[in-house]
């Protein structure tokens, strides 16, 4: 493989499935049992806040357990971060933070953090490892009840969208990782990365996708294996 000077890696919940940690397609399309809208969308916690509250609680108990820890893929991402002569950027749809547990430190969270809080009321985020629930005080306002999980729901904006588009323009290399390509805006950065005609698409997963079609490779298997692979390649220059 030449040297390219910006990869740019997309990442979805695939990547974190070898870590113990579901995807939505793991269960038909329930995320640890729950219906997507009940637990991620706006309208989910404005019917039931506790519902919503006690089950990123759950994820987040479960994120910080010794059950769960960065898999190989995350590790090959965070060594291609460090070793390789250009420049290494992951976004990621996940809330979890394995990359940065595994190494990696130029990613940005489009969908948010499951370890951060928003106030409703004065927008500010703050870290969370605890359980937390409809009481507790808002550090930066003080008001009480106003919080909730800093992850963008369905119906949202994912966040750092402008910022994407310019690193989408800048990329050499676009790698998308263990995402299904049901949703958008991610699902499109591939056809944005080929419209723009500059660089390569690779795609890895454990079986075709929606999207697979726009990508010019495709790696087929476990992102453990296949991501330290294709890093190895990539590192090597071949
Ligand atoms: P998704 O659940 O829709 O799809 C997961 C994809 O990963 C599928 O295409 C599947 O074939 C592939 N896959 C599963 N196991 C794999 C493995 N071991 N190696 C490689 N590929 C594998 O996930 P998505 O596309 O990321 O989109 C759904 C949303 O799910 C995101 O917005 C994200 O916020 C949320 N989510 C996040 C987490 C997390 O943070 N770990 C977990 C569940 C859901």
């Amino acid at each position: 493989m030449e040297k390219k000077n910006h990869i740019v890696i997309l990442t979805g919940a695939g990547i974190s499935q070898e870590s113990g940690i579901k995807t939505f397609r793991d269960s038909n399309g329930l995320w640890e049992n729950h219906k997507i809208e009940d637990v991620a969308s706006p309208l989910g916690f404005a019917k039931n806040p506790k519902l919503v509250l006690d089950f990123y609680n759950l994820r987040r108990e479960q994120l910080m357990s010794d059950e769960v820890s960065p898999n190989k893929a995350h590790t090959a991402l965070a060594a291609l971060e460090k070793e390789y002569d250009g420049k290494v950027t992951i976004i990621t749809q996940n809330i979890d933070d394995l990359h940065e547990r595994a190494g990696s430190t130029n990613v940005l969270h489009m969908h948010g953090e499951l370890l951060k809080m928003r106030c409703i009321n004065c927008n500010n985020t703050f870290d969370v490892k605890d359980k937390f629930d409809q009481k507790n005080r808002c550090p930066g306002c003080k008001k009480i009840g106003l919080l909730r999980p800093d992850i963008v729901w369905f119906g949202e904006t994912p966040y750092f969208l402008d910022e994407i588009e310019s690193i989408l323009n800048d990329c050499d290399l676009f790698i998308s990782i263990g995402t299904s390509g049901n949703v958008y805006p991610a699902a499109g950065f591939v056809q944005l990365v080929k419209a723009i005609g500059k660089a390569q698409a690779i795609e890895v997963n454990i079986e075709g996708t929606e999207i697979s079609n726009h990508f010019d490779q495709h790696m087929i298997g476990n992102a453990g294996e296949k991501v330290s692979e294709l890093v190895n390649y990539i590192l090597k220059g071949v």
